[in-house]
């Protein structure tokens, strides 16, 4: 966390983002790390405009509502990985003082979205509420954020609903609790499963790019490339992975499917 805290800037790499709007959106990413298991929110942000989202506000809502008042910013977006209390526990306060409404995870994740209030008393961090999000994620969905189109993977393993949203073209992903600079998420939870964990690594973030930036639920930013590496858990020497199935008949195909040796 130490190493991500702060602002990075970030603008999409090609035109094709930007053609809902015509001009280049500057977009901005500051991570605050929120609860005391310094969960990494991430607020995004168009400088034009100063409209916001927030990516997992697990806690610390009066925190998060400054940084809003520091930059002048007005929150549009509140977009969640999974149900885990340290990612989603500000949500329903958020919603409630902001009008914006809660979009994501997926379905699956709803036990653990009414189970936030009891993991929040375990670990002893107050104000944390369930939630109940106005809007599910499943695969393959977009969503809108000041004329950038965010995609929707279904990464299940960490949690069964859990998802990744991310931008191709400026190479970016909010990867929650799926994957770390050097490890990959829990399994050890009820309905955690290790081998899928590992496929939804292989199998939608993999076939991204190496170089696309992500950044963990929990400590620094790195890449799928530097991971696919030297991560000790899902380094290709360790799984197989080879690459996408160059066979696959389109473009798109390619990208998601994926290939062992
Ligand atoms: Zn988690
Ligand atoms: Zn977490």
């Amino acid at each position: 966390m130490r190493c991500v805290r702060g602002s990075m800037r970030w603008k999409p790499r090609s035109r094709r983002a930007n053609s809902m709007t015509g001009g280049e959106p500057k977009l901005q990413i500051h991570v605050i790390p929120v609860t005391p298991l310094q969960q990494n929110c991430s607020l995004v942000w168009n400088d034009d405009t100063k409209r916001a989202a927030l990516v997992d506000p697990g806690g610390d809502v009066e925190q998060l509502m400054s940084a809003l008042a520091h930059f002048d910013l007005t929150l549009s977006r509140i977009w969640l990985t999974h149900g885990h209390f340290d990612h989603a526990g500000a949500a329903a306060e958020l919603r409630e003082r902001t009008g914006v409404s809660v979009e994501g995870p997926h379905r699956d994740d709803q036990f653990w979205l009414d189970l936030i209030e009891e993991g929040a008393q375990r670990y002893g961090v107050p104000g944390l509420r369930n939630v109940t999000p106005d809007r599910y994620l499943d695969d393959g969905e977009t969503l809108e954020f000041e004329g950038v189109e965010f995609k929707v993977a279904h990464t299940p393993g960490h949690t069964p609903g859990h998802v990744v949203i991310y931008n191709q073209d400026a190479r970016i992903a909010f990867v929650g609790d799926v994957l770390f600079a050097g490890s990959i998420g829990r399994t050890d939870f009820p309905r955690g499963d290790h081998q899928q964990l590992i496929d939804s690594i292989t199998g939608k973030l993999w076939p991204l790019g190496d170089d696309m930036t992500f950044i963990p639920g929990h400590g620094p930013v790195s890449t799928f490339g530097r991971e696919r590496h030297g991560n000790p858990f899902v380094a290709d020497h360790i799984t197989g992975y080879a690459g996408a199935a160059k066979q696959a008949p389109d473009a798109a195909e390619q990208r998601t499917s994926k290939r062992y040796s």
